[in-house]
Order: structure tokens, then C-alpha cells, then sequence
């Protein structure tokens, strides 16, 4: 008997749709359907997969208000955030678009003869995502897997699977072959593991926790199946004494409450040079408390709902009701919400400090000189983003080279951008995804030697 899911929107915890939950036999019949597209595919011109692909991103161009909207109420996002979602998935389709005659292989000296790589698509991808950015983490595999010649099946998260299954709906409406990109919702251990485990699926892309990720990984070399891992994030946000303070206290709030935390790049740990840290707090509290919380559907919101009461019960967990530090506001009534919470006073391994709490918390802690920050920001299993706030170029670059994490960004809280790499340190992930050798990561390289010789 096939299950059932229910969306529920975060902000009214109303049904907004029930999907079908896709069982193992049917990830095999998808994978087997994938597999005989992406031979079609594979096969033909370059020219023509890139036109597909652009009038794919056109497509989605005119349907951006409609997914924006859809991601606001499955996933609770503010309706900005939503847009800009949607114009990403359209923009890394063209970015994609753009490399597939670029994918070149190489031309290498060698005696005797002629020595050419060739760069082939792996086959089959398995892309699983997770649900707190739907449509971008979605895209950012799909996107360039498609555009190196493989087919697409992906598994999207169980709370958020509706603007998934209509991009494939609109990449039928574009042209793309059937069953070239198929979108199967369903239950992480069922669906997601069938994916992990079918002989067909040459590679996985995952993104979610650094939990699953171990067990997906651990499965994947059973098989020595390709997999890139982009997992969670606990990443530091320094402030030097010689920074411009007003600028950096400015920009912390939405650096740890975009997306109502619950982003992988969160700036969740904010590291602040003594001698600036009173007044460093001074300028953050106003900041903090006057950030919008409510209807993601209204314009003026800067932070929505939390995805489910799962999340909010995670998130309740790490914040004590006589926790030190600054509360901003949140509705009441229906909905998962959490204000905008700063803890200060923790040490500096206290949980809230050291785990991914995925929600609307930062803890603010006091460091001494550049060798204390740099050891601080390091004090942690993960390594995905961080940011550096610095007047002294020297520093910045010195501090950029020390932080083990992927991406860093200085007097910034730049993270993602479609054309540069993306990606993890340590328990963070493995591989990196996006930027210029995104579609590479979806090759085979394979050596050919022709012989001048016989
Ligand atoms: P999750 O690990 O619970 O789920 C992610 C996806 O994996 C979902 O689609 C889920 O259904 C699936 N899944 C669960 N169990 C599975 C299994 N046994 N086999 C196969 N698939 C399975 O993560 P989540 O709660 O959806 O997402 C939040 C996490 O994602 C956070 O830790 C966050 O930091 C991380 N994240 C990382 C990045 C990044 O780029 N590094 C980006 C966004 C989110």
C-alpha cells in the first residue's frame, strides 16, 4: 500500500497538500526509466542539451512569483528569500547551460602517439535534499548533473517536497525528455536509502545532516559509489577590535537568523574581541529586537517560522528560560515559531556553542588576540563558512588562511554563489559543489592513448 505524506505550512500548521510516499520498487522503476533517458541524452548534441537547459531556466524564469509563493507556504520562508530561490534554481540552469560545450577534456604529450581525456557522465544521479533550502539544494545538483549528460532522480525532504515536483513539471513543459529529471517524495530510510542502495545510481549527492550523511557515506563505499556530502555547519562570525563595529553588529543579525537559522551557513557563533565586546552588545541588542518576525507572506517579514515542532522542540532544547543574553519577538498562537535569541556568558563548549541548534540562536563569546580567535573558530567538528571582520588586510588574510572551513568571507556574510565552489571541511561535507568545475564533478575523466605507431 502506497503511504502518504502531509505539507504541512510551518506558519498555520494547516495541510497545505498530501503527496505519495515513493517505495522502494518505486525508486527502482524511476532509476530504470533514468537510465534509458539519460542514453538518449547523453548522445545528443551539445548544442542542443544546453538550448534545453536555458529554455528550462526560462521556464522556471516565468514561473518564479508561482514557486516563491509555493516555497512560502510549504517551508515557511519569507516571500524575498522565496523569490530569490526561485531566480537561483533559474540561474545555476543557466550557468549550467553555459558549460556544457565548455566541458573539454584534455590533450596530454606523450611519445608514440595521441593522449586525450575524455570527460563521460556517470549515468544515473542520485540527488537527496533537504528542506530547508528546497529548490537551491535541489538545483545545485541537478543543474550541472543534467548539463554533464546524466539523468536525475531526486529524492526532495519529506516536509518539503512540492516545489520540487513542479520544477519537474516544468522541465517537461520546456522540453526536457521524460523521465530525464524525475522528482520522487518520500520517507528518508525508504525512498532516500533505495537511492543510496540501487546498483543503478551512479552517484549520490546529499545534503542534510552530518548524521545521515556518515550512514549515506558508510553505504556508498560498499559500492564505491560516488557521493558528495554537504552537511552541517557551526560556523564562526569574528569581529576584531579594529573592525568597523557599527558595521559588523549591523550585519550580525541576519548572518544567524536568515532563514530562521535554519541555514548550514549560519554565522551561529559569534566571536568578538574583548576590549569591543560591551559595545559590541550594545549596538547588537537594538539590532536583534527590532528584527520582523511573522507572516512569511508579508513583505516586510525578515524571519518566518521554524519548518516543523520538531525543529522548534530541538531548538527550545539549547535555550533555558533564564538564559543570559537578548530575546527578540515572535507571534504567538498557531505555528512554529522562535524568536531571534543571542546567549551570552555560555563557555565557550557549552552545546548551544559547539552543536548546529538550526534555529533563530547565536552565542556571543569573548576572545583575547588573533592566535585566541583563530583557535576558537577551529573549536568545532564542523567547517563550512565563517566570516572575518577586519580593517587590516594582513589579518584578514592571515585569519582566512587559519580557519579550517570552505567558505570565508570578510567583512561579509557572503556564502553561496551558483559560479564559485561551494563546500565543507571536516564533518561538513565532502566534494564541493557549484562554481566553475561544478559539471566535472559529474564525469568520469577516462585516458585514451592512439598510437602514431601500428
Ligand atoms: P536530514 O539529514 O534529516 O535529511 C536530509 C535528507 O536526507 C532528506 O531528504 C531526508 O529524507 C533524507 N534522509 C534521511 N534519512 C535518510 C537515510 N537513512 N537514507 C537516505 N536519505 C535519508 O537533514 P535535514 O534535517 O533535512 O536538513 C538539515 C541539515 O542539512 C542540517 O544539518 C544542515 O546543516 C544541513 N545542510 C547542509 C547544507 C550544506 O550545503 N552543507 C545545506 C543545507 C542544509
Amino acid at each position: 500500500m502506497t503511504s502518504e505524506h502531509h505539507v504541512l505550512n510551518p506558519a498555520t500548521e494547516q495541510v497545505v497538500a498530501t503527496v505519495p510516499a515513493a517505495t522502494a520498487a518505486d525508486v527502482d522503476a524511476a532509476v530504470t526509466r533514468a537510465a534509458a533517458a539519460q542514453r538518449g541524452w547523453a548522445a545528443a548534441a551539445p548544442a542542443d542539451r544546453a538550448r534545453l537547459l536555458r529554455r528550462f531556466a526560462a521556464v522556471v524564469d516565468e514561473h518564479v512569483e508561482e514557486l516563491a509563493r509555493l516555497e512560502v507556504r510549504e517551508a515557511g520562508h519569507t516571500l524575498g528569500n522565496a523569490r530569490w530561490e526561485a531566480g537561483n534554481v533559474r540561474d545555476l540552469l543557466d550557468y549550467a547551460a553555459g558549460g556544457v560545450e565548455r566541458l573539454n577534456g584534455r590533450q596530454i604529450p606523450v611519445p608514440g602517439g595521441l593522449d586525450v581525456t575524455l570527460l563521460e557522465p556517470l549515468g544515473v544521479i542520485g540527488v537527496i535534499a533537504p528542506w530547508n533550502f528546497p529548490m537551491p539544494i535541489a538545483a545545485w545538483g541537478t543543474a550541472p548533473a543534467l548539463a554533464a549528460g546524466n539523468a536525475v532522480v531526486l529524492k526532495p525532504a519529506e516536509t518539503t517536497p512540492l516545489t520540487a515536483l513542479r520544477l519537474a513539471e516544468l522541465a517537461l513543459e520546456a522540453g526536457l525528455p521524460e523521465h530525464l529529471f524525475q522528482v520522487l517524495p518520500g520517507a528518508g530510510p525508504v525512498a532516500g536509502d533505495a537511492l543510496v542502495e540501487h546498483p543503478g545510481v551512479a552517484k549520490i549527492v546529499f545534503t542534510g545532516s552530518t548524521r545521515v550523511g556518515k550512514r549515506i557515506m558508510a553505504k556508498c563505499a560498499d559500492r564505491v559509489k560516488r557521493v558528495t556530502l554537504e552537511l552541517g555547519g557551526k560556523s564562526p562570525n569574528i569581529v576584531f577590535a579594529d573592525a568597523d563595529i557599527e558595521a559588523a553588529a549591523a550585519a550580525t543579525p541576519m548572518s544567524f537568523l536568515d532563514n530562521a537559522g535554519q541555514d548550514c551557513c549560519a554565522r551561529t557563533r559569534v566571536l568578538v574581541q574583548r576590549g569591543v565586546y560591551d559595545r559590541f552588545l550594545e549596538l547588537l541588542t537594538p539590532a536583534v529586537e527590532e528584527i520582523v518576525v511573522g507572516d512569511p507572506s508579508d513583505e516586510r517579514t525578515q524571519m518566518g517560522p521554524l519548518i516543523s515542532r520538531t525543529q522548534l522542540d530541538r531548538v527550545r532544547s539549547y535555550v533555558p528560560d533564564d538564559a543570559a543574553g537578548i530575546r527578540g519577538k515572535a507571534p504567538e498562537g498557531p505555528g512554529f515559531w522562535f524568536p531571534p535569541t543571542v546567549l551570552t556568558g555560555l563557555a565557550p563548549d557549552a552545546p548551544a556553542a559547539v552543536e548546529e541548534v538550526f534555529g533563530p540562536v547565536a552565542v556571543v563569546l569573548p576572545f583575547d588576540d588573533e592566535a585566541d580567535a583563530v583557535r576558537l573558530a577551529n573549536a568545532t567538528e564542523y567547517g563550512l563558512s565563517g566570516s572575518i571582520w577586519t580593517r587590516d588586510v594582513g589579518r584578514a588574510l592571515r585569519v582566512s588562511g587559519a580557519v579550517r572551513a570552505g567558505n570565508l568571507s570578510v567583512n561579509s556574510h557572503s556564502s553561496v554563489r551558483y559560479w564559485t565552489p561551494f563546500g565543507g571541511y571536516k564533518q561538513s561535507g565532502l566534494g564541493r559543489e557549484l562554481g566553475p568545475d561544478a559539471l566535472t564533478a559529474f564525469t568520469e575523466t577516462k585516458n585514451v592513448f592512439i598510437s602514431t605507431e601500428a
